[in-house]
């Protein structure tokens, strides 16, 4: 069972003003309490705790209390329970506890009360004078509340399945005893006509349910998976269960997820207000963004076509031809844009000029580069101390090449060079070949120190190439072995 089970469970089956869902700062009715779910919180699997201390929904993996089941003490009422075979008692709440006015019995405050019980069955004798003399107060229990509540303080039960113990309903451990609409979307709906059943996903029995395609009032068994088998989670009519589904309200996040695809097509007039409509809006929303994505990638043909006049044209089209995009949706919808939107696509000499443009953008792109990689490879230069000769203009660091680039004193074209007897060579090649070809600094500080422990004092030179280095470095290692 998860938290927002388990609460969904409680909001259906109590009032509101029944009980609170305190936690450690706060407490919440339920409906406020599922509204502030987070969806992790929403999924954690949860147990009940009931006892003298009061109730507490806790954590099922690591035994955790995380909420308490505040129960009003208004709750009064007759409770009949059916496993035990006794009369039936008025209880009145008193201390996280249901307690009966003749002080011969308590019951778990999640006991259901009733204001009455059916004529027929027979009441204990004791409460049903005490409630005629008008005694539903505390004073008359007290006196043998103390026994009975001391008793049922030390036990402590805890339920991992269901707040009420097991129950068998169809076959099946029951998991809710009752249909939750928000839930259909979740659960296995099996649906039953002449004597043959079905499993059908809730969105298509509402579309066959409102086509008249299946009877309204076949039977429809509504479960879930849990562990290795599955669950009871209520029963109806085909009708019935299409109700629920209506009628269930979105949650938070659903209405954070409509308002998120509404925005984003600016479909303002789109209004979600049950579960049931929500997989309409999504359907909607991807095949917006299929044809929204597909004419973006057709770039040479049209121009940009906004998300907002993507989904005007989708649903125009649905209003004449609900199933136009049935096969070949994108097709349709292209041609579809070019028939309304003849401004959007491109002419032969706006292609011509877009390809001119492009080729424009290129070429500048590949003037730029050796600027820009000159700039790259003057940052991730290994030596940065390191001199060099400027043709005409002497010795200069690497570090203040930069500088001299952005003064316009040098280029990547200068001409430069690291020994007085090498050939100039343009500075953008010169140092692309320093980064690819020469040594790196963590080379030359192994080497520098397998030397040392060789005792060879010779100099690494700088230009040192990176295979030489390797070569070195390995015959040292060699020999050390
Ligand atoms: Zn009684």
């Amino acid at each position: 069972m998860t938290l927002s089970d388990y609460v969904t469970y409680l909001a259906q089956t109590y009032q509101s003003w029944e009980l609170l869902l305190s936690s450690k700062e706060k407490s919440f009715t339920m409906s406020e309490f599922l509204e502030n779910l987070r969806p992790e919180e929403r999924e954690r699997s949860v147990g009940i705790e009931t006892g003298g201390e009061g109730d507490f929904i806790y954590d099922a993996q690591s035994g955790e209390r995380l909420v308490q089941v505040i129960w009003s003490s208004a709750r009064r009422g007759w409770v009949v329970k059916q496993i035990r075979n006794s009369k039936p008692h008025y209880y009145v709440t008193k201390n996280h506890l249901l307690v009966s006015l003749c002080g011969y019995d308590a019951a778990p405050c999640d006991s259901q009360v009733l204001a009455d019980v059916p004529l027929n069955v027979p009441v204990c004798k004791k409460c049903y004078e005490r409630l005629e003399q008008g005694a539903v107060g505390t004073q008359c229990a007290q006196e043998r509340l103390n026994i009975t509540e001391v008793l049922l303080r030390g036990i402590t039960t805890r339920f991992s399945s269901s707040s009420s113990g097991q129950q068998f309903k169809r076959g099946l451990l029951v998991y809710e005893t009752r249909l939750v609409g928000a839930k259909l979307a979740e659960r296995n709906i099996t649906v039953t006509v002449d004597g043959e059943s079905r499993k059908i996903p809730i969105d298509v029995l509402r579309r066959d349910y409102h086509a008249a395609k299946i009877p309204a009032d076949a039977d429809v068994l509504v479960t879930a998976t849990r562990g290795d088998g599955e669950v009871y989670c209520g029963q109806g009519t085909v009708a019935a269960v299409i109700e629920a589904w209506e009628k269930a309200p979105l949650d938070a996040f659903d209405r954070q997820d409509v308002k998120r695809m509404t925005t984003e097509f600016k479909l303002p007039d789109y209004h979600v207000d049950s579960k049931a409509e929500l997989p309409e809006l999504k359907r909607l929303y991807d095949r917006c963004n299929r044809y929204y994505r597909y004419v973006a990638s057709q770039a040479e043909e049209f121009k940009r076509v906004t998300k907002e006049a993507t989904s005007k044209l989708v649903l125009g089209l649905d209003q004449s031809d609900p199933m136009w995009d049935v096969t070949n949706g994108e097709t349709r919808f292209v041609e579809e844009l070019c028939r309304q939107h003849s401004e959007l696509i491109r002419t032969e000499s706006e292609k011509k000029a877009r390809a001119k443009r492009w080729d424009e953008q290129q070429l500048e792109l590949e003037q730029r580069r050796p600027l820009i990689e000159t700039r790259n490879n003057l940052t991730n230069f290994p030596h940065k101390d390191m001199l060099l000769e400027v043709r005409n203009i002497g010795m200069i660091r690497i570090r203040d090449i930069k500088g001299k680039i952005r003064d316009g004193t040098m280029c990547p074209k200068t001409p430069v060079r690291y020994r007085s007897a090498d050939e100039w060579v343009e500075l953008c090649k010169f140092l692309n070949d320093w980064v690819r070809w020469k040594a790196t600094v963590r080379q030359l500080e192994l080497l520098t120190s397998l030397q040392r422990q060789h005792g060879i004092t010779d100099d690494i030179p700088l230009d040192i190439g990176r295979s030489a280095v390797s070569k070195r470095i390995s015959a040292l290692i060699a020999r050390r072995e």
